[in-house]
């Protein structure tokens, strides 16, 4: 299981990330540019707003996910955004 971290090129409704989880991230990743995962990133299709793969956390799980989804600042986690990120370590570890 992986969670991954996707970080938008132009924020949409105040939102520049996407925290996601799959078993087959490369697959789940098709689904989304092809507007069939995650209805934020087909909005990004239909609008032309790019987006990348910005970090991926291998073996984590859906607790480790819903902790990131509820933190609301996802940007410090994404080395985009934050050039420390890969040093940070949320409260209660990472995976
Ligand atoms: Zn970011």
């Amino acid at each position: 299981m992986t969670v991954y971290l996707i970080h938008f090129q132009t924020a949409l409704h105040h939102a520049r990330h996407y925290v996601g989880f799959a078993r087959r991230l490369q697959d789940r990743l098709t689904h989304h540019r092809q507007g069939s995962g995650a209805r934020i990133l087909a909005v990004c299709n239909e609008r032309g707003i790019g987006y990348d793969l910005a970090r991926t956390w291998e073996g984590a799980g859906r607790d480790f996910e819903r902790k990131l989804k509820r933190c609301k600042n996802a940007a410090r986690y994404c080395p985009v955004c934050n050039v420390h990120a890969r040093e940070y370590r949320p409260k209660g570890g990472e995976p």
